[in-house]
């Protein structure tokens, strides 16, 4: 009698909830025809895959390779997998600007979906998930942190807890249209954990990779306080050589 009452709320709900936020795509706003889906299948159609690329950093190959880029050979990251499903270009390129800096936070289910189902190549050992913490004062000045926002859904499908006790220390300057060598100096001690970490392999998540500066040091902190593996999950993947 109670599953019978709790199924029928739930169908209200449901019900409720598609009169009142009817599912569109977000990126040209087509009503969803009932798939449920945020990205049509058109603006799916226009997103630049970053396929083939590189496991470890997700640097686009001119081919398919079990075997990592050069670079990585020549200088192995501290990250088991990263994946990073789309090319940093139009639309998607627009379309994160607006959600980061313009809070058009209607993009998030739409970035969400394309995260969960490219998260589906990353390693089942992962057992935590850590957004890219911004700056308190950013954070205030943004309203939200987009990396938040992206990996809530991530690591809900995968039932992973969130890491929150890793922290922005100092406000770095905006790391775009900077050299790598001045990213890399910019971001030294950037972070900090405040307590203990208890996860073997961590997911450090965010919007988009560029040098991979970021994610390295952070991995690199992770490492520091007996995290075992980190990987990366990027919604897209910028080309900046
Ligand atoms: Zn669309
Ligand atoms: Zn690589």
């Amino acid at each position: 009698m109670l599953t019978e009452v709790r199924r029928q709320l739930v169908a209200a709900a449901r019900w409720l909830e598609q009169e009142l936020m009817p599912v569109s795509c977000v990126f040209c706003g087509e009503p969803d025809g009932g798939s449920g889906r945020y990205v049509c299948d058109g603006c799916a159609a226009d997103l630049v895959r970053n396929a083939p690329a590189c496991r470890r950093c997700a640097l686009p190959l001119a081919a398919a390779s079990d075997l990592p880029c050069g670079a990585c050979q020549v200088r192995p990251p501290p990250f088991h997998t990263v994946v990073a499903p789309l090319v940093y270009t139009y639309p998607v390129d627009v379309a994160i600007r607006q959600f980061k800096f313009h809070r058009k936070l209607w993009y998030a289910p739409g970035f969400a979906e394309i995260l969960v189902a490219a998260a589906d190549a990353l390693p089942a050992s992962i057992d935590a998930a850590l957004p890219v913490p911004l700056h308190r004062l950013r954070q205030v000045r943004r309203g939200f942190n987009q990396a938040i926002e992206l990996a809530a859904p991530v690591a809900q499908a995968r039932g992973l807890p969130m890491i929150r006790n890793v922290v922005r220390r100092r406000q770095t300057p905006y790391q775009s249209g900077l050299p790598a060598a001045h990213r890399r100096r910019n971001l030294k001690n950037a972070f900090a954990v405040r307590g203990r970490i208890d996860a073997r392999h961590v997911l450090i998540v965010d919007d988009v990779l560029t040098t991979g500066a970021t994610c390295r040091q952070l991995a690199l902190l992770l490492k520091q306080h007996g995290v075992g593996s980190v990987s990366v999950l990027a919604l897209a993947r910028a080309i900046t050589d």
